[in-house]
Order: C-alpha cells, then sequence, then structure tokens
C-alpha cells in the first residue's frame, strides 16, 4: 500500500510544545488569551489574524525543534516499509512560517531516525496530492482532512488529540502507533 502520513500530532506531539507556547508567550504578544483561544487554528496552519501570524512566525522553528516524536511512530513506520508499503510524508508545514519547510522537515526526520519514501510539504488540502500519489491509506488527526478523504474513496485513520477527541465523526480513530498498526492490518 502507499501510505500518508501527516506529520503534527500524527507523527509528533506538536499540541503540547504549542499549546505551551501560546500559554508563555500570550501575555507578550497580546495579553487578550488570543493565542490560547487560536490554539487549534495554530496548530492547522490557520491563523488568520496579525498577532497570531506574529506569533508563529517568531517561534515556528523553535517550536518544530522542541516538538518530540511520538512512542512507537518510527518502529511502526519502519515495520510497515519492511513489509513492502510506501510511507509519503504529507504536511501542511510550508514556507510562510518555516524558511525552508522542505529541509526543515527533512532535516528533522533525518535527525529523529524517521526513515520515509517521500516528504511533500505545502499541503493544507490533502485530496489532490493523496489521489496524484495514489494513496491507499491516510493518517492524519484532522478530521476534516480524513472525511474529506473517505469521501474520495481513500481509507483513513484519524490519530486522536487533544483538539479531535471530543469532536464527533464516523472516521475509524486510535490512540497510538501501537494500535494504528493493529488497525492496518484489519483493513
Ligand atoms: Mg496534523
Amino acid at each position: 500500500m502507499n501510505i500518508g502520513i501527516d506529520i503534527d500530532d500524527t507523527i509528533t506531539n506538536s499540541s503540547e510544545v504549542i499549546k505551551e507556547y501560546c500559554y508563555k508567550y500570550d501575555s507578550i504578544y497580546c495579553n487578550d488569551n488570543r493565542l490560547i483561544k487560536n490554539f487549534e487554528n495554530i496548530i492547522r496552519g490557520f491563523l488568520d489574524d496579525e498577532i497570531t501570524k506574529k506569533f508563529f512566525n517568531d517561534h515556528a522553528v523553535e517550536m518544530g525543534n522542541k516538538i518530540k516524536i511520538k512512542d512507537g511512530a518510527k518502529e511502526i513506520i519502519d515495520k510497515l516499509r519492511s513489509e513492502g508499503n510506501k510511507i509519503f510524508i504529507i504536511t501542511a508545514r510550508s514556507d510562510k512560517f518555516y524558511e525552508d519547510a522542505q529541509k526543515f522537515c527533512e532535516e528533522y526526520l533525518e535527525n529523529n531516525n524517521i526513515n520515509y519514501d517521500k516528504l511533500i510539504t505545502h499541503q493544507t488540502y490533502k485530496i489532490e496530492t493523496c489521489k496524484n500519489e495514489n494513496i491507499d491509506l491516510m493518517i492524519d488527526d484532522a478530521i476534516d482532512t480524513c472525511e474529506q478523504l473517505s469521501k474520495e474513496g481513500i481509507k483513513v485513520i484519524l490519530f486522536n488529540s487533544d483538539i479531535n477527541r471530543n469532536k464527533e465523526t464516523q472516521v475509524k480513530r486510535v490512540d497510538n502507533w501501537y494500535q494504528l498498526y493493529d488497525e492496518i492490518q484489519n483493513l
């Protein structure tokens, strides 16, 4: 299978670090809880006001370097590859906030020993890319992405996060990489 995998809150524990920064810097950038309230949009890269944009611009690289790989991610990705699957890492991370998102992600993945077949950045909407790359299964923490892909006939598994946990969806969910591996065996 060609398996697409998102980075933030799927391979990595991004929301933990971004949340910590929003709380730390709210009083410095705006002091009106805007960063805290916008936290979900920030992690998705939907930055609709100037102060939030400035905050993310100033700290994206620093946060990006602090973000850690989730337990089991490397092990399961390697296992899936050794079983003949191709791994496509598909992320919304873009040059808007990282000087060179492709290079930043390549280096981050290399430093964390994550092996893959192809990395595709700048993908806020993932449908076209998933179709072009013949993705059979996409793993992502964004409910809307999973639902849109599912409608197009692409298999999806939603990675649970603090942000999506209480939202309603019919999409199959997993809590961790070991559960994800088992789910893939049952497809
Ligand atoms: Mg994500």
